[in-house]
């Protein structure tokens, strides 16, 4: 009789999956988390199946045993099936995505106690500024060191000196302690009929049962699904909310808890491990009624998963670039698939993907066609930039100029939109035309003026900036070309000198905290005009707010990427969202030099379905997403000549297949990004064709230096 055995996936994606003996007296079931030793390590793995993971079959007398498990629920088979069907669909390691399942470290521990501090009422004898300003802001807080020192902003040692000294005392917590209960009937609004219909039909849903909540801009599309969360909080399931950005949370927070009584589980990249911790072991322990995350909450262990939210669906972020390159919408669908359990999409402007899934019918449409409230629609206007050109050396066209005049003197707050970080994205050398380059990447260095740098957006890459040419040597003679937000926000100090303003992207709003101060500001009327980049684009909501002026609507649509002309739509109609929610009506100004561009005379025209139809139109007509299917395959190293010969030998491997056409390989647009050079493989298919197969085959035959990278972007969103 052989041994009770089981197959193993670890942690590292270095590693196939292995076998391993299971001692007597310990119990392991697919699914469980345990502890594998290899060599002198120790690894977490998971327990799975054998006959899914076909591996080499081991002899019972190579076989160790499991050293111990994890005291964790079991991963259960809804999750291990989205994890296979990841990790095939994206041509990635199973143990990648299992690391997402499982990305804290902290969380596999044993219950445990944390010393948190709190201040006491004792005054140091030693005054010095920073312990002031540490007193002041920790009255009434508690937290670890860390946590305190974020909020007091001062060093840990500030905190621990104020410890010795006693006016900060150590309490021993439950790492674990419970989190607050949503209560569904906390403060349930009165829906409006459209409203009211569209929550029935998203309350009413059960089993596996996609559905894109299609609404306008300030129709109320979240207090629709906020019904929908409290159904599945009364039938006792848990939700997940995926929003696209981290800067969202907050003003999303808050509305959660005005609805519900308390904030929701958070889950994203800027949680400390005690937090990640918590929220991860709430998921998993089915504690955390409803988790608001970014894309990878996705794959956490949900107890009993009821329902999932994407909101704003639309957007790009949801892609992951790096890793495993997945679209969370893509697999939220396959989730709920697995869960088979209902899930929304929610968007004012749904991607041409999820529509054609409406068309065919495999998702169902939830419409809310107006503005809660009688707030109607802005008006869009475009101003010619050929026929009312702004003064040499400005952006803002006069007649843009005298709506922001206009709505200044009227006390209402404006919004420029302009999706360029920093002063200006190049600068060069007047006497002798040298461009600042990044060393590392193939892009241009963009100056902040503000932080007084120059600054790669791709690899981070920061210089001051030169007094004197590095080129021709000579001094003063740098120019900054072109617009970006700071620019405009000095253009705007200029022409409305009392105006007060404030710059939002990613640079200033920075933490859930930078965000929250800034819908704080705005709602108390402590902004005049606003300056900012895509981060404005969505999800707020400031009644006061009733000018939109879209800086350059032709910028997005440079670089012929296949989303050019949707994701410009979507980000023009999404800003101009932001105009009128309240009971004042909103205006939005295009600039533009080509008014008779398609995407602008739909936006001016309110022509969405129009547009949409054209776009879907082209798409077919190419056979590109959603009618083919689109895979990149990029090649980097360091060596430029290896890394073409390696894009050249893989290009030379390419197997002839009906309905697949491979291009390239071609340097990728940037060339080079983080001092690693580029080559570029497109592939192209048939929709019917299983893409990933034929590529899984041709690159399987084939190897490569180890320093040189080969990744496979299927439905690749960025083309650079
Ligand atoms: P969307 O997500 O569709 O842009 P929101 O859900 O943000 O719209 O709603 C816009 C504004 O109208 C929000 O301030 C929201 O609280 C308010 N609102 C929407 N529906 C209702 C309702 N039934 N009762 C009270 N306020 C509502
Ligand atoms: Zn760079």
């Amino acid at each position: 009789m052989s041994l009770p055995r089981t197959r193993v996936v670890t942690l590292n994606a270095a590693l196939g999956p292995l076998d391993y003996r299971v001692p007597a007296g310990m119990r392991v079931e697919p699914g469980t988390v345990v502890i594998a030793p290899l060599g002198p390590r120790q690894l977490i793995g998971v327990a799975w199946e054998a006959e899914r993971l076909p591996s080499e079959e081991v002899g019972d007398n190579r076989l160790r045993p499991l050293a111990g498990l994890v005291d964790v629920a079991p991963i259960a088979a809804p999750l291990r099936r989205l994890a296979e069907w990841t990790a095939d669909y994206y041509l990635s390691p199973l143990a990648s995505v299992l690391r997402m399942i499982l990305p804290s470290a902290a969380a596999l521990e044993g219950s445990r106690q944390l010393t948190e501090y709190r201040a006491t009422n004792t005054v140091p004898a030693r005054l010095t500024p920073q312990r002031e300003q540490a007193i002041a802001r920790l009255a009434g807080r508690q937290g670890t060191i860390r946590e305190l020192a974020d909020i007091a902003e001062v060093s840990d040692t500030v905190l621990r000196g104020l410890v010795t000294a006693g006016a900060l005392e150590a309490v021993q917590v439950e790492a674990d302690r419970p989190l607050p209960a949503p209560d569904p009937d906390f403060a349930q609004p009165i829906l409006s009929t459209d409203q009211q219909r569209a929550a029935d039909t998203l309350v009413a849903a059960t089993g596996f049962d996609p559905i894109l909540l299609d609404g306008v801009t300030g129709s109320g599309k979240t207090e629709v699904y906020f019904e929908a969360i409290a159904a599945a909080l009364r039938a006792g399931r848990q939700t997940l909310v995926l929003l696209p950005e981290i800067a969202l949370t907050e003003p999303f927070l808050k509305r959660f808890e005005a609805r519900f009584g308390c904030p929701p589980n958070a889950w994203h990249s800027g949680l400390r491990s005690s937090q990640r911790r918590r929220a991860w072991r709430a998921i998993a322990s089915g504690e955390a009624a409803v988790t608001v995350g970014a894309r990878s909450a996705l794959f956490l262990p949900y107890a009993n998963l009821g329902l999932i939210v994407v909101d704003e669906a639309h957007e790009p972020s949801f892609k992951q670039e790096e890793g495993v390159q997945y679209h969370a919408r893509d697999v939220a669908v396959m989730r709920a698939r697995f869960e088979d359990i209902p899930v929304v999409l929610s968007t004012a402007t749904p991607a041409i993907e999820t529509r054609h899934m409406v068309e065919i019918g495999r998702y169902r449409e939830v419409a809310l066609p107006s503005r809660f409230a009688g707030a109607t629609l802005p008006s869009i206007t475009a101003i010619d930039l050929t026929q009312d050109p702004p003064p040499r050396g400005r952006w803002l066209a006069p007649t843009l100029v005298a709506e922001m005049q206009a709505n200044l003197d009227a006390g209402e707050q404006s919004l420029l939109f302009l999706n360029r970080r920093g002063f200006a994205p190049l600068t060069l050398c007047r006497h002798c035309g040298h461009r600042f380059q990044c060393p590392n990447c193939t892009a241009w260095m963009v100056e902040h003026r503000l932080m007084h740098r120059l600054a790669c957006h791709h690899c981070g890459h920061v210089e001051p900036p030169p007094l004197k040419c590095p080129e021709c040597g000579e001094e003063d003679s740098l120019v900054a070309c072109g617009p970006g937000v700071e620019r405009i926000a000095d253009e705007v100090a200029a022409l409305f000198p009392e105006a007060r303003t404030a710059i939002v992207t990613s640079d200033t709003i920075w933490s859930p905290a930078k965000a929250a101060e800034f819908v704080e500001q705005m709602e108390v009327g402590a902004i005049d005009i606003v300056i900012g980049t895509q981060l404005v684009t969505k999800g707020y909501h400031f009644p006061n707010l009733t000018l939109v002026g879209v800086v350059d609507a032709d910028l997005g649509l440079q670089g012929g990427d296949l989303r050019a002309a949707e994701r410009s739509f979507q980000q023009i109609s999404q800003v101009a969202g932001r105009a009128g929610r309240g009971d004042k009506p909103g205006r939005v100004f295009v600039q533009t030099h080509d008014p008779s561009a398609p995407v602008i005379a739909a936006l001016i025209a309110g022509d969405a379905p129009g547009f949409i139809a054209a776009e879907t139109a082209a798409r077919r007509e190419a056979a590109m997403p959603p009618f083919g299917r689109l895979a990149a395959i990029i090649i980097s190293s360091e060596d430029a000549a290896e890394t073409e010969a390696t894009a050249r030998r893989i290009g030379r491997a390419a197997p002839m297949v009906e309905g697949m056409a491979v291009y390239g390989p071609a340097p990728a647009p940037l060339a080079m990004l983080r001092g690693r050079h580029r080559q570029r493989i497109l592939v192209h298919a048939a929709r019917a064709l299983d893409v990933q197969d034929v590529i899984r085959d041709w690159l399987g035959g084939l190897d490569w230096k180890p320093k040189t990278r080969v990744s496979v972007d299927v439905d690749p969103y960025s083309f650079l």
